[in-house]
């Protein structure tokens, strides 16, 4: 393979710069050229693609967004879309493409690769919901975004005496949410993954305010409600006043932490590998600190797990 092409796409997460740098310094060590492709499959289908050179990643490892720009497009979920951006690849002459993004921007490489085009797919979100690796790119990040917002918001709590809700993101995964509140020390955690318990939630905020406990937080996945509609259920269930902070988009900026760049530079330069070895249709991945990939379609089709243990011990540190 002589040139290949890299774009992000979806939900833009930090690190994704890391894992650009990556892709084009990999490929040009092993004189392979490299095409930027901006605006994720948008750009693809309107052949927004440019030449990358060495120094086109300089002094972005530490940025957090995507200087290839990211976007939504729907018309690459038809056939005809992805058969043009197939059409543009040709026309620049490159031979396989690394997609960095969530898991739809993996179903556009999933239909590539169907197509008979190479991807290979590297794991770029803050929520962490990808199958077949542990870990992705920007979720650590998003995390010490999120209890530095709780450590801010527990200082306040404390001098009024007051249960804070904090709403955080993650889509329809806790990790978030259960990372963020363990690290953070909150109180009571709410994922999508696990049942909850409203009486049990109100007797243990009672208990603790008995108990003398100053400060109460509550870590709310967006994938289980609202943080609005949580206070108000507490208010109607327990007459519980609360005060409500969503973080939004804040989580999703920012530099990104050293755990963040040296995760997207392995995972950057292992999708280039890949290509260089004639694997398209690949994922790449970390399982116990060891690179991993999964053929596309298969990774698309495994569960999400959440990490079920450590939400008991976050239940079990709160007590
Ligand atoms: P993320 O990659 O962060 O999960 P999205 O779900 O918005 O973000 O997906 C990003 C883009 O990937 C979509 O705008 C679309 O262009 C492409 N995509 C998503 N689902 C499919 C699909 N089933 N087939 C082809 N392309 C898809």
């Amino acid at each position: 393979m002589k040139r290949i092409g890299v774009l992000t796409s979806g939900g833009d997460a930090p690190g994704m710069n890391a894992a650009v740098r990556a892709v084009v310094r990999k490929a040009i060590y092993h004189n392979v050229e490299v095409y930027g492709v901006y605006q994720g499959y948008n750009g693809l289908i309107n052949g927004n693609i440019e030449k990358l050179e060495l120094g086109s990643v300089g002094d972005i490892i530490h940025r957090g967004g995507t200087k290839l720009y990211t976007a939504r497009c729907e018309e690459f979920k038809t056939r005809e879309g992805q058969q043009k951006g197939i059409e543009q690849l040709k026309a620049h002459g490159i031979e396989g493409l690394v997609v960095i993004g969530g898991d739809g921007s993996y179903r556009g490489a999933k239909a590539l690769t169907e197509q008979g085009y190479p991807c290979v797919g590297v794991p770029g979100t803050i929520d962490n919901d990808i199958p077949g690796t542990e870990l992705t790119i920007g979720f650590d990040t998003a995390l010490n975004t999120v209890i530095d917002a709780i450590d801010k918001i527990r200082d306040t709590a404390t001098s009024h005496e007051r249960t804070f809700i904090i709403e955080v993101m993650g889509r329809n995964a806790g990790d978030i949410a259960l990372w963020s509140g363990l690290a953070g020390g909150a109180e009571t955690i709410l994922i999508p993954e696990d049942n909850y318990d409203m009486d049990e939630i109100v007797s243990r905020l009672k208990s603790g305010q008995e108990r003398g406990k100053k400060h109460s937080i509550i870590v709310v996945a967006e994938g289980v409600m609202s943080g609005d509609e949580f206070a108000k259920s507490l208010k109607e269930k327990a007459n519980l006043e609360t005060r409500v902070s969503v973080l939004g988009h804040i989580q999703r900026g920012g530099s990104p932490t050293a755990a963040d760049r040296v995760l997207a530079s392995r995972l950057g330069s292992r999708a280039v590998e890949l290509l260089m070895e004639g694997k398209g249709g690949r994922a790449v991945g970390i399982e116990k600190n060891e690179l991993v990939d999964y053929d596309i379609i298969e990774a698309l089709a495994m569960p999400h797990v959440v990490d079920l243990d450590m939400y008991k011990l976050s239940k079990e540190l709160s007590i």
